[in-house]
């Protein structure tokens, strides 16, 4: 069945293992040979930024600053976007994945994870945009130039955006670029469920009510971002899908019952994908991105009609790209 899916860290393989392009990653959970098997249209690829220690941080042995690790992951994206074009093209809104299909392509759609490379700065924004950024996770496990990260500490977990976090909401709503609230504090949720003039998503979040795990999304959450429009992406991650958040498997039985939580809660226009593949550990029954018809095929088995399922695996996820990309 035709997906997409709005979360990868595939790209770090570039950092962790040294791969110049995408199409054939051994070891990875994902990669261009292996998506084109699966039936996806698109995948949202992160730059995911690992936690800074000073000014740079250790990776596979290596020392990064944050700009020579955003070039070697986008060079990678861009070879792979290059060396795959018959199979793949990057995408920078809806009109572009339905061409990309037309044409027998798939879609590739770049992201940031943690906005911290923007620095305060909409300038800054304005450029990663022209780059083709086209998703920014605002957070992730840090406090950054846009608020604060899901905590433990209710302190932390109530803070708000920052007042640059407040004012780039807008920016992103006028320039094109989808909020993600993945990785955020409640309090930073609340604020830009109140300040966005467009729906926003939760790229790979799971719902709190059925696993505890901070990260997930209360019901209350899931109401709000539904009301607003937007989409919430079933992460894969044991943790964020077991009542028992030290459980470390994650079953397709489980992905169910998360993504008819959120159809129960927030309608059936909420539930989308956004796997978190190569980002996750465990014992994974969907252990690779050619293996996401187990999800699907689990789903019919619990009886949402196909025109759910369709919604889950890719319209929702594709209106709601048509709402805040340009
Ligand atoms: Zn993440």
């Amino acid at each position: 069945m035709k997906f997409i899916d709005m979360h990868c860290d595939t790209l770090m393989y570039a950092a962790t293992s040294g791969v110049s392009d995408l199409l054939e990653v051994q070891g990875s959970m994902l990669d261009i040979k292996r998506m084109k098997a699966s039936g996806a249209s698109a995948e949202f690829f992160a730059i995911f930024f690992p936690p800074l220690e000073g000014e740079s941080f250790e990776l596979a042995g290596r020392t990064f600053s944050d700009e020579e690790y955003f070039n070697l992951l986008y060079k990678c994206y861009k070879k792979t976007m290059q060396q795959g074009k018959d199979d793949i093209a990057e995408a920078m809104n809806a009109d572009d994945i339905v061409r990309n299909e037309l044409a027998g392509k798939m879609s590739g759609i770049l992201t940031l994870e943690d906005g911290r490379m923007i620095d305060g700065s909409l300038e800054k924004m304005k450029q990663y945009y022209e780059m083709g950024i086209r998703l920014i996770t605002l957070t992730w496990n840090q406090e950054n130039c846009f608020g604060f990260p899901n905590s433990t500490d209710a302190t932390i977990m109530n803070k708000g955006l920052t007042p640059f976090g407040k004012e780039a909401i807008e920016y992103m709503n006028d320039l094109g670029i989808m909020i993600d609230v993945s990785h955020l504090s409640d309090g930073g949720f609340w604020d830009v469920a109140a300040l966005s003039k467009k729906p926003f998503v939760a790229s790979h979040s799971n719902c709190r009510a059925l696993s505890p795990h901070q990260r997930n999304l209360t019901d209350d959450m899931l109401k709000k971002l539904a009301e607003k429009g937007g989409v919430a992406g079933i992460n894969f991650a044991p943790m964020f899908l077991n009542p028992d958040i030290t459980i470390m498997d994650s079953k397709v039985e489980q992905l169910s019952l998360h993504l008819q939580r959120m159809i129960h809660v927030g309608g059936e226009d909420l539930p989308a994908l956004g796997s978190d593949l190569d980002g996750i550990g465990g014992n994974l029954e969907i252990s690779c991105i050619s293996k996401m018809d187990m999800l699907f095929e689990r789903l019919k088995k619990d009886g949402l009609s196909e025109r759910i399922i369709e919604k889950i695996a890719y319209t929702n996820a594709l209106n709601v790209i048509k709402e805040t990309m340009k």
